[in-house]
């Protein structure tokens, strides 16, 4: 079986995971902000403890968080938990991100804070963001911040620019499942000094240090993950997935099935040992995009002519984190890949706002591309593991689903 998802961890990141030097966390820092060309960087437990703390460091009660409907629910619950309410806004069935003409609808004097995200590493149009914020901050008289999340799009770019480096603050996520991994750990990066400054008071005040033990169970799920999705071991793995929850918590994003809570550990600092392993993996980072963008690029022709099948936006600058199409029935498209050996993943399914949580915050609005992104996109393997032979078979089999679907269709 070719999974969907494979964390490239290799001997030097299994023993990275168990060195406690606890000089490892400002390095990391200091490494990550320098390869991605920010000023600074400042590390957490996770991607929504870092946004959580950013809009504590920004002082924020009470005020609105513009994001897309379709994004990841941590966003969310961040906003929530640091006492703030999330607003929605539609996505485009074109590039998966923000609609900027309904964007502009929603902010309001009491928004303070804009989270463009650059979903499955397709940038932003950021220019036009900024326009529309500049033009509701001109209104109102009252600064909104833009904080780019980047958990999908490490290294994208915007007309040749890093969409990281652009107003004002940007968010990166560094589980298992992302584009580069710390085991699990976040990130926030900004060029201003002084927020940086006050993103660390926050994280000095309410975060605690891990615990000794916690370092040991993250090597162990390190350790696990990597034998878990290594060739021997995956036709397991992918049972185990299928048939029992057991496994959940190696690929699905943490804690975010129900309600809206963090993980136990969220509010604790990054672990050493995570950031050695995130050092390791920050090295080989320039190696795993080039492969996702020329894996891409190759999906794009073996796959041009399906018919039905929706293929990812071409906008230059992608990173890839992701391939996303769309296809009419995807649990249909699914079973028949997964026949032909081939794991398609699903990421996002939901849209925010029609969750049974999210419901007080989802207004009059209405978020039907969110709707159809949210049951319709399948993600093929875009991993290090993926050679020009095990691409063909993914394109095959994704091939051979859509036509065993439109024969279905044509019968019905
Ligand atoms: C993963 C993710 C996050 C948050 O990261 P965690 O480490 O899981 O909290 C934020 N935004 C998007 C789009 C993500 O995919």
């Amino acid at each position: 079986m070719i999974p969907r998802l494979k964390p490239a961890i290799g001997g030097r990141e299994l023993r990275a995971a168990w060195q406690a030097d606890s000089g490892n966390v400002a390095r990391f820092e200091r490494e990550f902000a320098g390869h991605f060309e920010a000023r600074e960087a400042i590390a957490f437990s996770y991607g929504r403890s870092a946004l959580w703390a950013l809009l504590k460091a920004l002082g924020l009660a009470n005020a609105e968080v513009v994001m897309p409907a379709y994004t990841c629910v941590a966003v969310a619950h961040a906003t929530v938990l640091s006492g703030n309410t999330p607003v929605f806004v539609d996505v485009r069935p074109d590039d998966y991100n923000i609609d900027l003409d309904q964007l502009a609808d929603a902010l309001t004097p009491a928004t303070r804070v804009v989270v463009p995200t650059h979903l499955f590493g397709c940038p932003m149009n950021v220019d036009r963001v900024e326009e529309i914020v500049r033009t509701a901050e001109t209104r109102w008289g009252q600064k909104i911040w833009i904080v780019q999340d980047c958990a999908h799009a490490f290294g994208a770019r915007w007309r040749g620019q890093r969409v990281s480096r652009r107003r004002d603050a940007a968010l990166f996520g560094l589980n298992i499942s992302k584009a580069m991994t710390s085991i699990f750990g976040g990130m926030i990066t900004t060029d201003d000094e002084r927020l940086a400054a006050a993103v660390r008071a926050v994280r000095d005040r309410e975060f605690v240090d891990p615990r000794a033990w916690h370092a040991l169970r993250q090597g162990v799920y390190l350790t696990l993950a990597a034998a878990a999705f290594s060739r021997p071991l995956y036709g397991l793995t992918e049972w185990l997935q299928h048939s029992t929850p057991a496994l959940d918590r190696l690929t699905k994003a943490y804690h975010l099935e129900t309600g809206i809570q963090f993980p136990p550990d969220a509010m604790r600092r990054m672990a050493a040992g995570e950031a050695g392993v995130g050092r390791v993996q920050l090295a080989r980072y320039e190696e795993m995009e080039a492969h996702r963008i020329r894996t891409a690029a190759a999906y794009d022709d073996a796959l041009r002519d399906v018919p039905g099948l929706a293929l990812p936006p071409k906008v230059p600058g992608s990173t890839y984190s992701h391939y996303a199409v769309r296809v009419p029935d995807r649990a249909h498209v699914c079973r028949v890949a997964r026949r032909l050996g081939v794991e398609l993943g699903t990421l996002i399914e939901y849209s925010i706002p029609e969750r049974p949580d999210y419901a007080s915050y989802a207004g009059a609005g209405a978020f039907p591309v969110a709707r159809a992104c949210s049951t319709s996109t399948v993600n093929l393997p875009v991993h290090m593991g993926v050679t020009a032979a095990v691409r063909r078979r993914v394109a095959d089999a994704v091939r051979a689903a859509m036509g065993e679907i439109q024969a279905d269709r044509r019968v019905a």
